[in-house]
């Protein structure tokens, strides 16, 4: 792909018009930057169509309905799913894998397990963890290779007929490694279990049709894909959500209350208790809809240059190690580093502060893959389809000219 690619989609993305130069933002796996159509769709509701969803009879509550309803549709043709109503509104991907650790806990016993991978964000831990203290199961991992991919092939020590969850992110925001999920799911459902999917560095990438990728659940996070933060979604195969308990009691998730108890709405509204994030969500559901108008083969390529770039960079200067695999097409263009001598804090400021380059440094919310490469902290470039040579080489500069002044 010739340079330009990423350029020409900025004026799509309005903090490049706000941002004084230079502005090289390399932390796209934190948060990306929102799209116009995203912010403005935001700003439309909240200025024009305001109103709560679901429960209102007048015009503005029907707008507002009407718009939020189509984010499900908006999100199903994005993940590539049939129905829409599979699709639940959530705040982000912590809460929909919290929605799934809940509502299938009641799938674990004592002595049942609950495999995660050494590689999972926070996120896609702890909830399983609460799972499992609840239940009385174990949590075990798929250990990560020395390259910083899944080891799959040690896959047989650790699933077996007691695997009752397997949960794994889609793509990694440490070593940027995609997961073979087809090949989990084939492993995962043989014994009889369910694949969650920690979908948040997975989603922003384009376009995806989750069933031929196998998983029975799918979190993702609307600020990682160009929405506003605060929205985010959970797929699920409609007979799994149905079978799951709410996470949260309250508003517009029910059927029947009384003073002695309730009984709940079907999905997706049973996981969408209380006023929802209507005007994030609907700013999401502009993102897909912006996300689905792109040439997504020619921004893989272009990422996949820059992504080599970037490795071939950081490989040429003296002192830096970098965590994961080399270029390949499984791998995005999130790269973990550290510099020698260097604290990852220390690298990120001082990039920022000379070159205006934003990283992100510490453990990126993955302490025990931190701890498999014996690290504490490190930094992370991670690229959106609007990064460019520019954003390369000034990381590369910056770090080259860092690491000679401080040697
Ligand atoms: N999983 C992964 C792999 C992530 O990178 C993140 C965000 N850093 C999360 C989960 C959590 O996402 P959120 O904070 O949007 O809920």
């Amino acid at each position: 792909m010739t340079p330009g690619v990423g350029q020409a989609l900025r004026p799509h993305f309005p903090a490049f018009a706000h941002q004084p130069p230079p502005f090289h933002y390399l932390d796209n796996a934190a948060t990306a930057q929102i799209c116009a159509p995203a912010a403005e769709a935001l700003l439309r509701f909240e200025t024009r169509t305001r109103a709560n969803v679901k429960r209102g009879v007048h015009r503005l509550a029907d707008a507002a309905t009407t718009a939020f309803e189509g984010v499900r549709a908006d999100l199903a043709r994005y993940l590539g799913v049939a129905d829409p109503d599979e699709v639940v509104l959530t705040t982000g991907t912590t809460a929909g894998l919290n929605i799934a650790a809940n509502g299938l806990r009641h799938r674990l016993g004592p002595g049942d397990e609950v495999l995660v991978t050494e590689l999972e964000h926070h996120s896609d831990l702890v909830p399983w963890h609460l799972a499992a203290e609840a239940t009385g199961a174990t949590v075990r991992a798929i250990p990560v290779g020395e390259d910083g991919r899944l080891d799959l092939d040690r896959l047989g020590r650790v699933l077996n007929d007691r695997t009752r969850i397997v949960t794994v992110a889609h793509v990694s925001n440490v070593t940027g490694t995609v997961t073979d999920l087809p090949r989990l799911a084939a492993a995962t459902h043989a014994v009889g279990a369910v694949l969650v999917v920690d979908g948040a560095q997975g989603a922003p990438h384009g376009p995806l049709d989750l069933p031929t990728l196998g998983c029975d659940l799918y979190a993702l996070s609307g600020h990682k894909m160009f929405g506003p933060t605060g929205s985010g979604a959970l797929w699920g195969q409609m007979d799994l959500l149905a079978e799951m308990p709410p996470f949260m009691g309250g508003g517009e998730m029910i059927r029947r209350v009384t003073i002695e108890g309730s009984t709940f709405a079907p999905p997706p509204h049973r996981f969408e208790a209380g006023t929802p994030a209507i005007g994030p969500l609907i700013g999401m559901g502009a993102a897909a809809r912006f996300l689905m108008t792109l040439d997504w083969n020619a921004l893989r390529r272009h990422e996949a240059r820059l992504t080599g770039r970037v490795l071939e960079g950081l490989a040429g200067i003296e002192g830096i190690r970098v965590f994961g695999p080399p270029a390949a097409p499984d791998r995005v263009g999130v790269v973990t580093f550290t510099v020698d001598g260097l604290h990852a804090h220390d690298v990120c400021q001082i990039l920022d502060a000379e070159r205006g380059v934003a990283l992100r440094g510490g453990h990126h919310c993955a302490q025990p893959l931190m701890g498999r490469f014996g690290l504490v902290a490190s930094a992370r470039a991670s690229l959106a389809p609007y990064s460019d040579d520019d954003d390369v080489d000034a990381l590369i500069e910056g770090l080259d000219d860092a690491i000679r002044r401080f040697r």
